[in-house]
């Protein structure tokens, strides 16, 4: 039993795509989704981890600590086989900084080159950890198969989206719809996938 009085969550994110994918998923539960424009005093959060879920969590407990609200934050990165899993945690710095996502994708069509078709598989993924003042961390994870194209196609999307295609579809993700990606993408999973222990906060049902 949870006596918080109001259901105030904070996504530790300025990003407004990922508050609209996390607004979607939280539609029904009657939760307030704070991001890091209301905290404008907030120092920014150093992503110096060796995964993924270390900076998740990190990011969560000090947003957490700061703001006293359960917090949720994520890291996201794409994870090539044929490079050992690169560039992974570093995929928005791939190509240094600041992030420049042209440069980053000329980089891995370099690296890729001469890799065969059915070399060229590749994952999205997402952690994504949620923090509670009392001081518990919970993870879940998403991710999305799929295989990286011999250059860019399609102009939506962000990042990595012109060079992927997810597997069991013919379009990059920056050529398929967004409600497509948005249903099937490794944020959107991870997100799904930690929306019971969210509701269970406030001691609500999934
Ligand atoms: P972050 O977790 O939002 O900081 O994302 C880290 C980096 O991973 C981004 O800068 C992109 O390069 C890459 N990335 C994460 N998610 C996606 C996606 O959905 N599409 C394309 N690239 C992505």
């Amino acid at each position: 039993m949870n006596l918080r009085s109001e259901k105030k969550l904070v996504l530790a994110t300025g990003n407004q795509k990922k508050l609209v994918e996390l607004q979607a998923i939280l539609q029904d539960a009657g939760v307030e989704i704070l991001t890091l424009d209301d905290f404008p005093s907030l120092p920014e959060v150093e992503e110096d981890g060796q995964t993924m879920a270390e900076n998740a969590v990190k990011k969560a407990r000090i947003v957490c600590e700061f703001t006293g609200l359960p917090t949720l934050a994520d890291d996201s990165g794409l994870e090539v086989d044929a490079l050992g899993g690169r560039p992974g945690v570093y995929s928005a710095r791939f190509a240094g900084e600041p992030t420049d996502d042209a440069r980053n994708n000329a980089k891995l069509l370099n690296l890729m080159d001469g890799v065969p078709d059915e070399k060229r598989l590749a994952r999205f993924r997402c952690v994504i950890a949620l923090a509670v003042p009392e001081g518990g961390v919970r993870t879940a994870t998403g991710t999305v198969e799929g295989r990286i194209g011999h250059g860019p196609r399609g102009t939506g999307g962000f990042g990595y989206d012109p060079l992927f295609t997810p597997e069991g579809y013919d379009q990059t993700f920056a050529e398929l719809p967004g409600t497509i990606k948005n249903r099937i993408s490794h944020r959107s999973r991870a997100l799904t996938a930690i929306r019971p222990a969210i509701l269970s906060v406030w001691g609500d049902e999934a």
